[in-house]
């Protein structure tokens, strides 16, 4: 069974949790969430063909090709999250 993939997705959440300590930003599920969506509207989706379940030993080279855009994009998407969080105050 094949699927469709965007690597993207693997790297924004891989390195999410860096970029989330760096900018002392919320770490509940919704601005987690949130981060990760408006870092992957901004980045060029990159999509592959993989088989479903299997791990992947491309994301290296994929971190280094890509690595600083997706960084860049998280960062910036941390920022507006922390000034503006979107999870209810409950
Ligand atoms: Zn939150």
């Amino acid at each position: 069974m094949l699927e469709i993939k965007n690597y993207m997705e693997d790297l924004v959440f891989e390195e999410m949790d860096a970029v989330i300590k760096d900018i002392q930003c919320c770490n509940c599920e919704k601005c987690r969430m949130d981060i990760a969506a408006i870092a992957l509207n901004s980045l060029q989706p990159h999509y592959v063909v993989t088989e479903k379940g299997r791990l992947y030993t491309k994301i290296n080279t994929l971190q280094q090709q890509f690595g600083i855009d997706v960084l860049t994009a998280l960062i910036k998407a941390a920022i507006i999250v922390k000034r503006n969080p979107q999870h209810s105050d409950e």
